[in-house]
């Protein structure tokens, strides 16, 4: 019997500065710094994206949307994850579930988390239940834990 199941993982890292909208997983944070980036810089949904991309054999973000075309300059990352859902799912795939993880020092993900997980959802076309989101915090160690930036892990699954 051939299972059609494929994962995949997701990775992003930015950089936390002044004077941006400080927009994770889809969701605007009241929080005095903001996630830099050519996009709007949600690195929540790129890694999402990037896991989706990664498990359909599509290469990743940053080839589909290069940082060089100014096209992109201050995307929705809303927008670019729904382009990468249209793409997966003309591959013949579907998302089955989604585990994440949001490494950060700020802004607390717990109080915002079923708001993310419905956005998510919505956004690839899943129920909330199958997007689950962790934050976790830095324990003290290096330039992430002084506040300075967000990574996120995702890994994901899709079938045929
Ligand atoms: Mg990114």
């Amino acid at each position: 019997m051939t299972m059609d199941l494929r994962v995949g993982l997701g990775f992003d890292l930015h950089r936390l500065v002044e004077g941006r909208p400080c927009i994770l997983g889809g969701i605007e944070f009241d929080h005095p710094t903001g996630p830099s980036g050519h996009s709007d810089g949600d690195a929540v949904l790129h890694a999402v994206a990037d896991a989706l991309l990664g498990a359909a054999g599509l290469d990743d973000l940053g080839s589909l949307f290069p940082d060089t075309d100014a096209a992109w300059r201050g995307a929705d990352s809303s927008a670019l994850l729904a382009e990468c859902v249209r793409r997966v799912t003309e591959a013949g795939w579907r998302p089955v579930n989604l585990d994440i993880v949001i490494a950060t020092e700020g802004p607390r993900i717990a109080p915002r988390r079923a708001d993310m997980r419905a956005r998510i959802g919505e956004l690839v076309g899943l129920s909330p239940d199958a997007v689950n989101v962790k934050g976790k915090t830095l324990e003290g160690m290096g330039s992430l834990a002084e506040g300075r930036g967000v990574a996120v892990q995702v890994v994901v699954l899709l079938g045929k």
